[in-house]
């Protein structure tokens, strides 16, 4: 399988790029996101052999469809490795709990962080260690993060061969326990940098270092953020895995609905659903910040400035623009060389000079093709959720899969399933749950009295040029 930018690479005639090629990259050098040529189809038969299949086996099924430069060998020890009970916390990975007939949460959030991003996150570790020590490389990883990537990043790199983490995060910004998570991370491989500033000058510090091209080449830096092309891959799996567990047969149809930031879980929902997996539609949840749910609803792409971009009670989908829409819109408009050529116009030109667009009729009126439509919840709706699902079902739900339910709830037609992704556990946001139930949330054993443990962090000024510093200093050029 070879990949293509949503700009249109290809047609500039650069040799194709398998997986391992852009298993490192974050954008293609054309500035577009990475796409496979296409979307392998998976049929009536296929299905059926995959149903049933254990998670780490239906992993390695369909990650295969995606690889075809990491031998199957290697990609099945990495798989394994990854997809285990130990480190998901039960043998199914991604179980179901049922809130009512019909309407479903598959549990995401589990693993090591306790958000969904681990999902992903551990799988990239480990074919990073894997493809690294393959070239003989490092790399030093430079993120920002206002909570779950941060500690889903660190808890994958944690220890691996070959790779730095530095990880920015805003001064006393994260929640007690997000800021415990990775703080008390001891390993010699990972450095919290705490940055005098908000996530935006975080954000701002890694795209300076990153167009640094000197620095960056000398340094080796990397990034581990949404666009990376093998964290959605990895998260297509468990919309298979969710289907084979709400469905009897492979003529049902289920739903999806997505706590939605950057667009990387639910378009990873859009890549199985091309794949042909039954899904019905694909119902994205946002927040305050519906830049998304406006898109859906008008046609109008228009991303929000720092001042307009709201701090919420569901953070992690504080977002001013979505980093991954642009792959659902290159295939909205046909995933091929006429539809990167107008993405270029899109996101090249129109996103960066007037700050959006807006889609023709025409080309909005195939979004229900694609079987997406969206809601909004407020802090209002959050709190509501949370205590309404407590008191009827007796599940604590931390406040973006809150969100979630809650537009599920609003958009549902009789008949159709809903499967409601959980993106968190309300540990991680216990503030909100205080707020909303009373009481805290209850905590996994393993995580008793994290925030006491002993923090290791660096207090940094909010200036790229003190972020090189501090790399050049840690790490051997
Ligand atoms: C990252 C995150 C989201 C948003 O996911 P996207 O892939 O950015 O749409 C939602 N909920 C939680 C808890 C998250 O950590």
């Amino acid at each position: 399988m070879n990949y293509l930018s949503t700009r249109g690479l290809p047609t500039q005639g650069s040799t194709p790029r398998g997986f391992s090629d852009i298993l490192l990259e974050g954008l293609a050098p054309d500035g577009g996101l990475y796409l496979p040529e296409r979307y392998p189809q998976v049929d009536e038969s296929t299905l059926a052999r995959w149903r049933g299949l254990a998670y780490a086996d239906l992993a390695f099924e369909i990650l295969c469809l995606y690889i075809g430069d990491l031998p199957r060998s290697d990609l099945r020890v990495l798989v394994d490795k990854t997809y285990t009970k130990e480190i998901f916390g039960t043998s199914e990975i991604t179980p179901l709990k049922v809130l009512e007939p019909g309407l479903w949460l598959q549990a995401l959030s589990n693993g090591p962080t306790l958000a969904f991003k681990d999902m992903a996150m551990q799988l990239l570790g480990n074919l990073f260690e894997h493809e690294l020590a393959r070239r003989g490389e490092t790399l030093n990883i430079l993120g920002a993060t206002s909570g779950d990537t941060g500690s889903a990043a660190e808890y994958a790199m944690r220890g691996k061969r070959g790779v730095r983490v530095f990880m920015l995060s805003p001064i006393g910004r994260m929640s007690p326990f997000q800021q415990a998570q990775m703080f008390s991370l001891q390993d010699a491989n990972i450095h919290n940098l705490c940055v005098e500033g908000v996530f935006d000058d975080c954000q701002d510090i890694v795209k300076a270092v990153s167009n640094d091209l000197d620095f960056k080449r000398r340094f080796r830096i990397g990034t581990v953020n949404s666009i990376n092309w093998a964290r959605l891959l990895a998260q297509v799996v468990y919309y298979f895995a969710g289907y084979f567990q709400a469905t009897r047969s492979n003529q049902e149809r289920v739903s999806f609905a997505v706590p939605s930031g950057n667009f990387g879980n639910v378009c990873a929902g859009h890549v199985a659903r091309m794949m042909g997996l039954p899904i019905e539609r694909l119902i994205v949840a946002t927040n305050e910040n519906d830049v998304l749910d406006e898109f859906f609803r008008t046609g109008a792409y228009r991303v929000r400035t720092s001042a307009d971009t709201h701090e919420t009670s569901s953070p992690s989908m504080d977002i001013s623009k979505a980093s991954n829409f642009e792959r659902f819109v290159f295939d909205l408009l046909g995933h091929d060389a006429a539809a990167a050529a107008r993405t270029r116009q899109l996101f090249g030109e129109d996103v960066p000079r007037r700050g959006g667009f807006t889609l023709t009729p025409a080309e909005f009126s195939r979004v229900p093709e694609f079987g997406f439509v969206s809601g909004k919840s407020t802090h209002a709706d959050r709190l509501a959720t949370i205590r309404h699902t407590a008191e009827h079902h007796g599940i604590t739900l931390d406040p973006h899969t809150a969100d979630g339910l809650k537009v599920a709830r609003s958009l549902r037609r009789p008949g159709e399933t809903v499967l409601v992704l959980e993106t968190a556990l309300p540990i991680k946001f216990a503030a909100t749950l205080v707020e909303a139930l009373g009481r805290e949330p209850e905590r996994p054993a393993a995580f008793a009295g994290i925030e006491q443990l002993p923090r290791r962090f660096e207090r940094i000024a909010a200036d790229a040029g003190a972020v090189k510093a501090f790399i050049a200093e840690h790490c051997t050029a």
